[in-house]
């Protein structure tokens, strides 16, 4: 009998997560450097179509979660019933993304089985047979090397905008409808209110082409309603550091950039005041052209950028906005 990789498939009402399609061609990879392996989905919720769709992102295989109780995400009856799952099955690695959801997901259901998780990873490699989960520590200046010796399965989540997706070969899946009777009669202790649209999720950094992201020294009014202006003429999302963040201009992280926050890949990325710090540029370095304005012309930040700009943020991004 083959061996499984499991790769959650988070999805919101049928759409499946861009971090799902990530997981997959990760798996993919791992299992055919290692032979004998095959990749499958588990998907939750009410939707057929996106069960046949991952396929396509290189799922072999996928069970299909779908019950009343779980067309909408609660921790506790998702975490019971990906758990059984597992237990029925028995797969060795089970990946999920790190995003809010599986942020909760992945620990409680690795609670459930009592088996390991690296959580918040940055990379999955296999060294001979053992799967090292990469996870940045000590604030982002080092990377360690986590490995689950015994527990079966190893799980991990893992930041999305990391990994490559899109390289994943397609193949028609076999869809395994599991049967979820055991949760007709099913008493939840979450109640499901609704979704709220977060209007800053609108802005969304893991997927934005263009962004400019304001760090401490663009604070000023002139330079944030600068940055908002330019960020409005070229289509751009807006991200921020955690010290701009802590200057109270924006409300939460939803946009920070960094260990903490989130990992971009634009086409191109505008630093406007901001140092280099570790704990910001791990998240751009997927990044393709740079461009960094800072007035220390020895800011870390130019050791990663393809142009620096030295220069007073207050006077260039109203003369950028203008020009443009
Ligand atoms: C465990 C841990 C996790 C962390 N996680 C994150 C994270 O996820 N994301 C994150 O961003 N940070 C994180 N940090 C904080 C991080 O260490 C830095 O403090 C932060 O990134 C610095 O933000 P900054 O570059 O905006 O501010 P600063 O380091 O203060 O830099 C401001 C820059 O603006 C320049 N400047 C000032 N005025 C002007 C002007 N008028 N014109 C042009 N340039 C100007 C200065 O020369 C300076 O280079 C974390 C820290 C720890 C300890």
């Amino acid at each position: 009998m083959s061996k499984e990789i499991w790769v959650y498939a988070e999805n919101n009402q049928g759409e499946v997560a861009g971090v799902a399609a990530e997981l997959l061609a990760k798996a993919q990879e791992l299992a055919d450097q290692m032979g004998g392996y095959r990749v499958a989905a588990v998907i939750t919720g009410n939707e057929n179509k996106a069960a046949k769709d991952l396929g396509a992102l290189g799922a072999e295989k996928v069970y299909s979660l779908q019950h009343a109780e779980l067309a909408d995400y609660r921790c506790d009856v998702y975490a019971q019933s990906i758990s059984s799952l597992v237990k029925e099955y028995q797969p060795d690695y089970f990946f999920f993304g790190a995003t809010a959801i599986g942020s909760e997901l992945a620990p409680t259901v690795a609670g459930l089985l009592k088996t390991g998780l690296a959580a918040h990873c940055v990379d999955l490699r296999f060294n001979g047979e053992r799967l090292n989960c990469m996870v940045p520590a000590f604030g982002g200046k080092v990377v360690s090397e986590i490995y689950i010796p015994h527990a079966r399965p190893v799980m991990a989540s893992v930041r999305p905008g990391i990994l490559d997706a899109g390289h994943a070969k397609a193949r028609e899946a076999e869809v395994i409808a599991v049967d979820t009777s055991y949760l007709d009669g099913v008493v939840s202790g979450e109640e499901f209110l609704g979704f709220e649209e977060n209007e800053l999720a609108a802005n969304n950094i893991e997927t934005a082409e263009v962004i400019v992201s304001a760090g401490r020294g663009a604070a000023s009014d002139l330079a944030w309603e600068s940055i908002n202006q330019i960020a409005d003429k070229l289509g751009a999302s807006i991200a921020y550091t955690r010290s701009f963040m802590d200057t109270g201009r924006v409300p939460d992280e939803t946009s920070m950039i960094g260990t903490s926050g989130k990992s971009v890949r634009p086409n191109l990325l505008i630093n406007a005041g901001i140092s280099g710090a570790s704990q910001y540029v791990c998240g751009i370095g997927k990044s393709k052209i740079v461009i960094s304005i800072d007035k220390n012309p020895r800011a870390a930040v130019f050791g990663y950028s393809d142009y620096g700009v030295v220069a007073d943020v207050d006077k260039i991004l109203p003369a950028l906005s203008d020009k443009l």
